[in-house]
């Protein structure tokens, strides 16, 4: 079931602004991503579906702009990310939140928040800002919408699971890249934490000209908080549909573990 996938209603002018093309990416024993191609436009809410060693954390980094494809290309915002970038326009391109947060958890709160900003301050100002925290009141602003601003100056290590991944979605928010993109942001969390945080998360796409791509296990969410679903095994695209479309059924075919709706708990 593999369907080209054009952009969202409404939005039929825009560009891209993220284009996968016939990307492969092999490690030493594996080929991690076989001619990989997506397209994703302004305003999409992307999720990457499938079973572990799919390739999802590969597509992901690739993305970002950590890792090099061995073949085909990235493209983001117009540039491809191939290309010498300056960490000033990669950090404004894309953001990423990795499974494990990357926080520094003996630093309070509003440092792990503005090392957001890094990227567009440079070396000098960032060091600066290890002493005197720089724009204290964007992280400030940053940890008012994720409900922890009582926190800034608290420990990272002292906070909660869930509030330090609030923290990690709050320097993404000061880091505002065009394209968000999330390791399995709700994997570790409780069902509760886990609509919440989502909410979070796609609240940083809502302005204008921005798009989210996350890796997700869990069809219910994936309905209704994306807008699309992609399919990832061995490597490939599976599917790429509607994320309303996304029913257990498909992600259990997906994931050949064949069972029926019926068995899931969840619909
Ligand atoms: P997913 O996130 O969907 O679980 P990954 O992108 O992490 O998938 O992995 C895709 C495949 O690439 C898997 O077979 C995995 O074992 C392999 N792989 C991932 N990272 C590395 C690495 N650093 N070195 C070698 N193999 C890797
Ligand atoms: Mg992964």
């Amino acid at each position: 079931m593999q369907r080209g996938h054009g952009p969202a209603v409404g939005l039929l002018d825009a560009s891209p602004l993220a284009v996968v093309d016939q990307v492969t990416k092999t490690y030493p024993r594996v080929t991690a991503l076989s001619s990989v191609s997506l397209t994703i436009y302004p305003g999409e809410r992307v999720a990457l579906v499938g079973p572990s060693g799919g390739g999802k954390t590969t597509l992901l980094s690739l993305l970002s702009g950590v890792l090099q494809p061995d073949a085909g290309s990235l493209t983001v915002a117009g540039k491809t990310l191939a290309q010498k970038l300056s960490r000033r326009e990669l950090s404004s391109m894309v953001g990423i939140i990795h499974q494990q947060l990357d926080l520094v958890p003996q630093l309070p709160v509003v440092h792990n928040v503005l090392a957001g900003r890094f990227g567009q301050w440079g070396m000098f100002r960032s060091f600066l800002s290890m002493v005197w925290p720089q724009d204290y009141n964007m992280a400030a602003r940053a940890l008012q919408q994720m409900g922890i601003e009582d926190k800034i100056r608290e420990r990272t290590s002292h906070l909660s699971g869930g509030e330090q991944q609030r923290v990690a979605i709050a320097r993404a928010m000061v880091q505002a890249p065009r394209l968000v993109l999330a390791d399995e942001p709700v994997s570790s969390v409780d069902p509760g934490r886990a609509q919440e945080i989502l909410q979070l998360l796609t609240s940083l796409t809502e302005s204008q000209g921005r798009a989210l791509v996350a890796s997700m296990h869990t069809p219910y969410l994936v309905r209704q908080f994306f807008s699309r679903a992609v399919g990832l095994r061995d490597g490939q695209v599976q599917f790429d549909i509607p994320a309303s479309e996304l029913t257990p059924a498909i992600q259990s075919e997906l994931y050949s573990l064949g069972y029926q709706d019926s068995d899931l708990p969840w619909h």
